[in-house]
């Protein structure tokens, strides 16, 4: 579609205001070169030309120019496309950004809004730039001065003001969890993930909401979480699964950061975000794989699954999914994990293992688990309620 629309500028006389200048959109085709042009200057690494395809004579805009070269080439960015909606008449239009970074197991995916102006040469240039409207996520490289820190298999993305310390604390330990993860998973439980583990550690609790999108605060009972980065559309490619930490829950016990991190890395491995499984199974599973290498965290967790029972009671039910979302997530967590490792325990990780697989790729629960451990969902789950109530 092509859409030219010319703005006839007045001649303003007898006046200190000087004239607008006249601003003409350009045709799609033309818009989209520019967003050609800006995509070879950055996978070419070329300062200039990037700078050229946006209007000179705005400051402001300038700047986001110079600072999106910055945190791009700093995120050594490898891929990095722009993708066009129809222009509106007024030469804007809806830009899909599709980027990574070195390591991603996928491409995340933004929206935003560009404006373009046609220029007397015969180009475009983008005139103005807008995030997509909250609660849409924006990219880390949009507003804030990036920094990396490298270590290993990990990458961290800090953004704004910036605990040197801390950021090193990140990429050293979700370097580690790379390695636990890779070891505890078979390669068959891991496919496309690259091994690389990248963590985004925004400043504060208004850039972690900004990166995750959706309603301010909807995410805030989390001390990081795994996620996919992307427009979540299955006919697309595979979307970067990234670790975002919430710096308002902040973890001081270096082994909870190891749990931490070796739970999300394991849920950044199997890809199951939006898996079909029940979240039981998800998030226990990730817990299984993170005890799995601490005993010390594991007898501490067992002894709080003691005082949930002792205190609240057993359960009837194993836990459903908006159990995971509000309420009492630790008992929650809790559950999960002791119905995964109550598998583990009587039938084997192999087992267990081929349950999740199942499970994950579509099977119902309950063919699933009487595919695997030979033994029916209800069945299971009296079994499990049995072993949360003997005495030990
Ligand atoms: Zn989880």
């Amino acid at each position: 579609m092509t859409a030219v629309l010319v703005t006839w500028a007045f001649l303003v006389t007898g006046c200190s205001v000087p004239p607008s200048p006249p601003v003409t959109p350009p045709s799609q085709e033309v818009a989209e070169q520019t967003l050609r042009g800006i995509e070879v200057a950055v996978r070419d690494r070329r300062p200039d030309d990037f700078r050229a395809r946006f209007a000179a004579d705005d400051e402001a805009l300038g700047r986001t120019a110079d600072l999106w070269w910055a945190n791009l080439t700093a995120l050594d960015v490898t891929r990095f496309t722009l993708t066009a909606g129809p222009l509106d008449p007024a030469g804007a239009a809806e830009i899909t950004i599709d980027w990574a970074v070195p390591g991603d197991s996928g491409i995340a995916s933004h929206l935003a809004r560009f404006s373009f102006r046609a220029g007397s040469d015969g180009a475009a240039r983008v005139a103005a730039v807008a995030p997509a409207a909250a609660p849409a996520a924006r990219p880390s490289w949009w507003a804030d001065p990036l920094r990396l820190f490298r270590q290993g298999q990990a990458t961290v993305v800090a953004t704004g003001r910036v605990d040197q310390s801390r950021a090193g604390l990140w990429a050293d330990q979700a370097d580690r969890a790379a390695d636990r993860v890779a070891d505890a998973l078979p390669a068959s439980m891991r496919q496309g993930w690259t091994g690389v583990v990248v963590v985004e550690l925004p400043a504060d609790g208004a850039g972690y909401d900004r990166l995750l999108g959706g309603e301010p605060g909807s995410h805030s009972g989390y001390a990081a979480v795994a996620w996919a980065e992307g427009i979540a559309d299955p006919r697309r490619e595979r979307i970067a699964v990234r670790i975002v930490v919430n710096p308002d829950q902040p973890v001081h016990d270096p082994r909870a950061l190891e749990l931490l991190l070796t739970h999300e890395v394991t849920h950044l491995a199997r890809y199951d975000a939006g898996s079909p499984a029940p979240l039981w199974l998800v998030e226990g599973f990730a817990d299984h794989v993170a005890y799995a290498g601490s005993p010390e965290l594991r007898a501490a967790a067992e002894q709080s699954l003691r005082d949930t029972i002792r205190s609240d009671g057993a359960p009837d039910r194993l836990p459903g999914d908006d159990t995971f979302r509000r309420g009492d997530l630790d008992r929650a967590y809790l559950l999960a994990w002791s119905a995964c490792r109550l598998i583990a325990r009587r039938y084997g990780d192999d087992v267990l293992n081929r349950f999740v697989v199942a499970a994950g790729a579509g099977q119902p629960v309950d063919r699933a688990l009487r595919a695997t451990a030979g033994i029916g969902l209800a069945e299971f789950r009296a079994e499990w309620v049995r072993d949360l109530t003997e005495p030990r």
